[in-house]
């Protein structure tokens, strides 16, 4: 060969060695055909009680047998650990624990077989989305934990996902179709609507029984006229009773410390064991909490597909592709104005600022642009660019910022503990605290939390001394009485000997 010249190369063929041509297709579920309606039961629950109290109403008014599952709690870990995939994130564990210890006391409860169980009834649940985390594996874990306790078979119907769209049959029980879907988001609504009033009641008043039972009788009136076949005008109406009645209730005028709580989507939204009770651990603290809004997450899944979309028709291959993009975009775009509208005609209704919750849904095109530079916003999977455009906005605004985010969770991992540090650095006054939820250890997670709390007061009172109707000194004062008494904070000394 002459010198220059290189031998040519043998062209590489990409086509796979081994093809198996039987694959790994993971556990089936059967479907639950409209004749066999009436034979099972519709187990369900979703992140926090209050979403599932209201679902039950479209079961109820629609002839469904169902079983609300209601709150996570602590012992749903163990379940779930117990018959669960090893190293799984705390939301798995929590979600399948809470699906085997109702089959369990299903099964007390009837004396059923487990075999009979998973014929009689039927789970809903959501997960399957493709995505950098492990919600895609969510159903195959539930159905794995079902089979390996002896629920062998139990049908497991997803309502999030598009996955196994085709496997479902036209004459399915339960069809995941609009009205169902617009009844999953009333409940959301719903749900967020009086976590935002407990938020803003609990840590002004003095009766704090009172506002439990207030609350407790609104879930039951909405409840009733959720049920209704003319939800959509008496929702209305019992919201405007709602919120005079919650209006009616005596509330202290002053200005608390003011803390945002956001992270992963079960950390931040279940608002029970899930999270040790976040939210009302703040309040009772004696420090007001902006509330954890579902319906705002729900509009973030829209306006990640609707960015989705528009790149899709901007770069599609040829007409097909574009044609499934725009489709896409105006399912998007309806489904948003839907859920907009009705968020904004049952805000009107509770007319909130009469008792003081917080109900302002974020521009995401604007908190996009905030963390853009450190966060790009087409980085998609958990929260996304949520938190770090959260974090940007919230600066100057609140007095503590507390991120929490699920043992074993990827993407949290990435931005809590990550890109965090930079807006940290880049924002200092941010009073930021990143906790990990794992079903245990509430005491050390707490006391850290009640150390933020003790800093935003501090923060809180120098804010306040320019125009709060409590004086700085007084609210430092009030704020060193620590009103639920768990952690009675005096001063860092005590804290440390607290904690040490
Ligand atoms: S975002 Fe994290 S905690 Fe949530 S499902 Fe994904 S990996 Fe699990």
């Amino acid at each position: 060969m002459s010198a220059g010249k290189t031998k040519p190369t043998k062209p590489v063929s990409l086509a796979p060695k081994y093809v198996l041509e039987d694959q790994w297709q993971g556990y089936r579920t059967l479907p639950w055909r409209k004749k066999e309606k009436k034979d099972a039961t519709v187990m369900f629950n979703f992140v926090e009680r209050r979403k599932s109290y209201f679902l039950k109403a479209y079961f109820d008014r629609n002839g469904f047998k169902s079983h609300d599952m209601g709150d996570h709690i602590k012992e749903d870990v163990r379940w779930g650990k117990e018959y669960g995939n090893r190293m799984e994130c705390n939301p798995m564990y929590f979600t399948s624990g809470s699906m085997l210890r109702n089959l369990f006391e299903i099964e007390k409860e009837t004396g059923l077989s487990r075999e009979e169980i998973a014929r009689k009834y039927v789970y809903l649940c959501g997960g399957g989305q493709c995505g950098p985390c492990r919600y895609g594996m969510y159903p195959q874990e539930y159905m794995k934990v079902a089979n390996d306790a002896g629920f062998k078979d139990l049908r497991v119907i997803i309502f999030s996902s598009d996955i196994g769209a085709k496997e479902l049959v036209k004459d399915n029980a339960l069809p995941m179709n609009l009205m169902f879907r617009i009844n999953l988001i009333i409940a959301v609504i719903l749900a967020d609507l009086v976590h935002a009033a407990e938020c803003a009641l609990l840590p002004y008043v003095h009766d704090k029984d009172l506002v439990r039972s207030t609350l407790g009788e609104a879930e039951k009136m909405l409840l009733d006229a959720f049920r209704s076949k003319a939800y959509i005008f008496k929702i209305p109406r019992a919201l405007r009773k709602v919120g005079d009645m919650l209006a009616a209730i005596p509330r202290r005028e002053e200005k608390l410390p003011l803390i945002f709580v956001t992270g992963e989507f079960f950390a931040n939204l279940a608002h029970n064991d899930g999270n040790y009770n976040l939210r009302r651990f703040i309040s009772e603290e004696g420090c007001e909490v902006i509330p954890g809004n579902l319906t705002q997450r729900v509009l973030y899944d829209n306006w990640r597909r609707t960015v989705e979309a528009r790149r899709g028709v901007r770069f599609a291959a040829d007409n097909k592709e574009r044609r499934f993009w725009k489709k896409s975009l105006r399912k998007q775009r309806n489904s948003t104005a839907v859920i907009n509208w009705l968020y904004r005609r049952f805000v009107k209704a509770l007319a909130p600022h009469r008792f003081g919750a917080r109900i302002e849904l974020m521009d995401l095109d604007e908190i996009a642009d905030l963390g853009r530079d450190l966060y790009h916003p087409e980085i998609f999977g958990g929260e996304g660019n949520l938190e770090i455009g959260e974090a940007i906005h919230y600066s100057g605004k609140v007095d503590g910022f507390i991120s929490s985010k699920p043992f074993g969770c990827m993407p949290s991992s990435g931005v809590s503990d990550g890109v965090q540090a930079k807006v940290m650095a880049m924002y200092p006054d941010l009073n930021f605290l990143s906790i990990e939820t794992s079903g245990d250890n509430d005491v050390s997670i707490l006391s850290r939390v009640s150390m933020l709390l003790f800093k935003a007061r501090h923060k809180a009172a120098a804010r306040g001394a320019g125009g709060g109707r409590t004086s700085a000194k007084e609210m430092v004062e009030q704020s060193e009485r620590s009103p639920s008494g768990k952690f009675a904070v005096k001063s860092v000394d005590d804290i440390v000997t607290e904690t040490s």
